[in-house]
């Protein structure tokens, strides 16, 4: 089984799903996307870089404490592996040479909540690979989500990403 399915404590009793102390929603994809489809662009774009600051401050915290509890070396498995969990879809992160994580994301559920948008919609995405980049490589971050399979929906993209040490 994934490690992080097993971390996972699912307390019916007081309805609660649980990490640690960590608590986790179940949602569906299509209800969360859909509120945003209900946006004017302008109130979008606000709140898009609204999720990516709440993921990267909550999440965040997420991160940090696996960079902990596990070690830089485990962090980039250990976030692609919650993500799976998670229901987010399946994460390939690279390490590059220069100072840069690049994520492909198949199956993001942002993406396939929002098909035939016309702006990147996987802002939870950016901020957690903003928090992860920020663990790695030590610096400010800049995050950027360069394709997203929820602007092309023909089924056959994924969803890009680069996290570089923002420039001065
Ligand atoms: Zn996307």
């Amino acid at each position: 089984m994934n490690a992080f399915v097993a971390r996972l404590h699912f307390d019916t009793d007081v309805g609660a799903i649980h990490d640690g102390p960590r608590r986790y929603l179940m949602m569906r994809h299509d209800v969360l996307m859909g509120a945003l489809a209900r946006l004017d662009s302008a109130l979008l774009a606000t709140v898009l870089q609204a999720f990516t600051a709440s993921t990267r401050q909550h999440g965040g915290d997420s991160i940090a404490a696996y960079a902990r509890e596990q070690g830089l070396d485990r962090l980039l498995d250990i976030t692609c592996n919650g993500a799976a969990a998670l229901g987010w879809g399946t994460w390939h992160m690279v390490h590059q040479a220069g100072e840069a994580l690049e994520l492909t994301v198949h199956n993001s559920p942002f993406a396939a909540g929002a098909a035939g948008a016309s702006v990147p919609m996987c802002a939870p995405i950016a901020g957690i690979l903003h928090s992860v980049a920020e663990q790695v490589l030590g610096r400010t971050i800049h995050v950027t989500e360069v394709t997203c399979a929820a602007n092309h929906p023909d089924g056959h993209h994924a969803c890009h990403f680069v996290a570089r040490p923002a420039t001065a």
